[in-house]
């Protein structure tokens, strides 16, 4: 169920994450970012944020 929002999510977001600590965007699933397997490109920080989000 929740898996199914985020995935929701992820679409109407476009599937684009911003690091918190260099704010280096990534194109990614939701889910993953979820689950904690997707890193930073930039820095290796897993804390990432949506795109549109403040
Ligand atoms: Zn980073």
């Amino acid at each position: 169920m929740a898996a199914k929002i985020a995935i929701a999510h992820a679409r109407l977001f476009g599937n684009v994450f911003v690091c918190r600590d260099c704010n280096r965007k990534s194109r990614t699933q939701a889910v993953r970012i979820i689950a904690g397997k997707v890193k930073c490109p930039g820095c290796g920080s897993r804390k990432l944020r949506p795109v549109r989000k403040k």
